[in-house]
């Protein structure tokens, strides 16, 4: 294994109660986090949920309100951000421009005080790492976007970070290079085994590349999973909204499950509910089992109202008792066709409304 193959060591990373106000707006209320060393956390939400906040608080680029972030078991409150042992990489890449790859490659070893000829030395090698080799000599004003995703991540792994931050790497590219850049930063990220938070919006980027996911929403930590149990069991309605599509299903709880669409269901309720509440119930599109004729199961009935054929699936709209309901069906339907509408119980999950 090369130097660079190697980085220092793997740390965790613990978030104990951290907020951050800025002004009036509070950007995070109080996330406690506890990330595993090696491990890629996305830190996933939508647009002001805090993540970029939270990822700056832990490259030192912003002092949190109140609360402590502890890298390998060492609080940082006081260490400046050049020597917390984090190699970050910006949204915008923050290339040199008058620099040439390997230059900006090898930038934060000369500021060590790396002599020359080892700084090409592990420059060419972290250009192999990100499979940039050979172009160590060319300005990065002549290189493609992806070209310079590759050349901000060598940048960063230069120094052997301890932490390796991502904010919105892909955010530039466009969808297919964006699609094949997740997969070969989470192979690089595997090979090092470099401890790494990838901040993005996009939950099918994190769904491919994190093995822990982190849903943040208004500042707050709203679920902490591996992508599939995220996907499969979201805590609450938030997290079912924003991972993945979802019907939601105005219901009613009963004693042992609920009544929606007419029908009733066997499902758990949230902890806390009576029965009579208004409830939500949630299930995805792909859960959805659509029939031409009545199921003997029995099944609320409805119409098709729209249908969305995408090529790779097709989703087919469906009006019942007043909800609109999305499945993504092998049969196919035409508009204004009677379907029947199974809810499988197992696919189903109910929050308070
Ligand atoms: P995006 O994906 O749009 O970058 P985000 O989830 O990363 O969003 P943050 O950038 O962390 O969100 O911002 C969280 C909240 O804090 C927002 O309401 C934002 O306007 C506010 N905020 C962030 N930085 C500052 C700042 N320097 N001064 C004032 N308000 C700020």
């Amino acid at each position: 294994t090369t130097r660079a193959e190697a980085p220092r060591r793997a740390e965790a990373l613990a978030i104990r109660g951290v907020s951050k106000r800025f002004g009036a707006t509070v950007a995070l209320d109080d996330v406690h986090l506890e990330l595993p060393a090696g491990g890629l956390t996305c830190f996933l939400g939508p647009s002001g949920c805090g993540k970029t906040t939270l990822l700056r608080l832990i490259a030192g680029l912003e002092t949190p309100s109140s609360g402590r972030i502890l890298l390998g078991g060492r609080d940082l409150s006081a260490v400046p951000a050049h020597r917390r042992g984090i190699g970050m990489v910006f949204q915008s890449y923050a290339l040199f421009p008058h620099l040439s790859v390997a230059e900006n490659v090898a930038y934060g070893l000369r500021v060590r005080g790396v002599g020359a000829r080892e700084r090409r030395r592990r420059a060419d090698e972290l250009l192999a790492l990100v499979r940039l080799e050979g172009l160590g000599d060319r300005p990065v004003g002549r290189l493609s976007g992806g070209q310079r995703q590759r050349v901000a991540m060598a940048r960063a792994l230069a120094l052997e970070p301890a932490l390796f931050l991502l904010d919105e790497p892909l955010s530039a590219l466009d969808a297919k290079l964006r699609s094949a850049m997740q997969v070969e930063i989470k192979q690089l990220q595997r090979r090092l085994g470099v401890s790494t938070v990838l901040v993005t919006h996009d939950q099918e980027e994190a769904m491919t590349m994190a093995d822990l996911v982190v849903v943040m929403g208004e500042g707050r930590v709203q679920q902490v999973g591996p992508p599939l149990e995220v996907y499969h069991r979201p805590v609450n309605r938030f997290v079912a909204d924003f991972i993945g599509s979802n019907n939601f299903v105005p219901a009613t709880a009963l004693s042992k499950g609920v009544r929606a669409l007419g029908v009733t269901l066997p499902l758990t309720l949230p902890a806390g509910t009576r029965e009579g509440d208004a409830v939500t119930l949630s299930v995805r599109p792909e859960k959805l089992e659509l029939f031409a004729a009545p199921p003997p199961s029995g099944a609320p009935q409805g119409r098709v109202s729209f249908v969305r054929d995408l090529g790779q699936r097709t989703e087919t709209y469906v009006e019942v008792a007043g909800v609109q309901l999305i499945a993504v069906s092998p049969l196919e339907f035409p508009v204004g066709a009677p379907v029947w509408v199974r809810l499988p119980p197992e696919s189903c999950t109910v929050f308070a409304a």
